[in-house]
């Protein structure tokens, strides 16, 4: 065995996939910019929601995004890194991240607070700062209680030429649910956040409030540029909108055993068959990023039908009941996909699992071989 590589493999090497059509996010990018009525930034953090952050923002701007939107510098700087020269804009970094580095490679970055100001003031380079107010959640961008003294300092930092601020932001926090009350509270916090900025002095191009569901349920949250990233990726926090889902993870049959009624199955023997039936081995788990929670509840598509995962997921493997007609071990199991065919989607798995869509995809497959289908339908294998 010695020498063998991974890239030795064969091509057809039957293993679990993952795989992301960028068409759909080509689509759903279409569909959003439609909506918005500013320029629409396309949030790639977390590796583009798991769905890979470079191949997001090059569609999304082939698509009608013109900005990129990052957490961390380290985000920001390997979309530079890769060669993508739009507008990029960082808001989540510590006091003493290299502000100096984001003005060198022309990433804008938000300010929350005093000590932030002080810290990109003093970098080296005239910095592209956004002041991020917070609009009602409590998380992060500077509460409006330090919001006009924030908006003068900046003010002064711009008149000695140390930073430009060229936006204001805000986030949301009930979005979701366009009737709940936080809602216009959210919306008249950062109007008041924008005239308070103006009466310092300050003229922000950019100002910049909704994310994915603000942006298909309210346009007076729009302003000049709409934050999305969920919406890319297929989800719609609102549930208003149909979008196009990427993923779809499959895997190959490993087994398939006969088995009586009253087999004790899995860890536990959290599940006994009720009756003599036939179980398949998926070799996928929760190191794969399948929430263990979904034990009991979840399904997968074989051979064209449902099928329930029985008794506990473990770490690298999960138990079919397969019923009286098996397909043969090597079979396609179905995890979930678009949803086009039957098999489950990433929504149905969240609501297994008890979580939200975005925490399956951004923690899904760091052992699963990838495969990139381009917008142009042109199939790529990654490691
Ligand atoms: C994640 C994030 C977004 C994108 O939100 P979606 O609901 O995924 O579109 C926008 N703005 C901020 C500050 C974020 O953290």
């Amino acid at each position: 065995m010695s020498g063998l590589a991974v890239r030795d493999l064969p091509e057809t090497a039957s293993t679990p996939v993952l795989e992301i059509d960028l068409s759909a996010v080509a689509d759903n990018t279409r569909l959003l910019a439609g909506r918005a009525s500013g320029e629409l930034m396309a949030v790639v953090k977390a590796d583009g929601f798991g769905h890979g952050a470079l191949d997001v923002a090059r569609t999304a701007l082939a698509n009608g995004a013109t900005w990129l939107g990052a957490t961390s510098l380290l985000e920001a700087l390997r979309l530079r890194d890769a060669g993508l020269t739009a507008p990029v804009l960082s808001w989540l970094n510590p006091v003493d991240a290299d502000f100096g580095t984001a003005v060198a490679h022309g990433i804008d970055v938000a300010v929350p607070g005093l000590e932030h100001l002080a810290a990109v003031a003093a970098a080296p380079g005239r910095a592209r700062v956004h002041l991020h107010v917070d609009a009602g959640m409590a998380r992060d961008g500077a509460s409006p209680s330090l919001w006009p003294q924030l908006c003068r300092s900046a003010r002064r930092a711009e008149q000695r030429g140390e930073l430009d601020v060229v936006g204001v932001m805000g986030h949301l926090g009930c979005a979701e649910d366009p009737g709940d009350p936080c809602n216009p509270a959210g919306r008249l916090r950062f109007a008041w956040a924008l005239e308070t900025a103006r009466a310092a002095g300050l003229r922000p191009a950019h100002r910049h409030l909704a994310a994915t569901a603000a942006t298909l349920t309210d346009p007076r949250t729009h302003h000049t540029m709409s934050r999305v990233g969920a919406g890319l990726v297929g989800i719609d926090p609102s549930g208003t909108t149909v979008l196009r889902r990427p993923m779809r993870l499959t895997a190959p049959l490993v087994t398939v055993r006969r088995v009586r009624a009253g087999t004790p199955v899995g860890y536990g023997h959290a599940h006994v068959t009720a009756a003599s039936t036939h179980l398949g081995l998926v070799p996928l788990g929760y190191a794969d990023g399948l929430p263990r929670l979904a034990s009991g509840r979840a399904e997968v598509l074989v051979a064209g039908r449902r099928r329930p995962v029985v008794g506990r997921l473990s770490m690298d493997q999960l138990v079919v009941d397969l019923g009286d007609l098996p397909p043969a071990p090597g079979a396609t199991v179905t995890l979930f996909g678009p949803g086009d065919d039957g098999e489950p989607t990433v929504a149905d798995w969240a609501r297994w699992a008890e979580t939200i869509e975005h925490e399956i995809v951004t923690g899904l497959g760091h052992r699963v071989t990838r495969r990139v289908r381009t917008a142009g339908a042109h199939l790529r294998s990654l490691s």
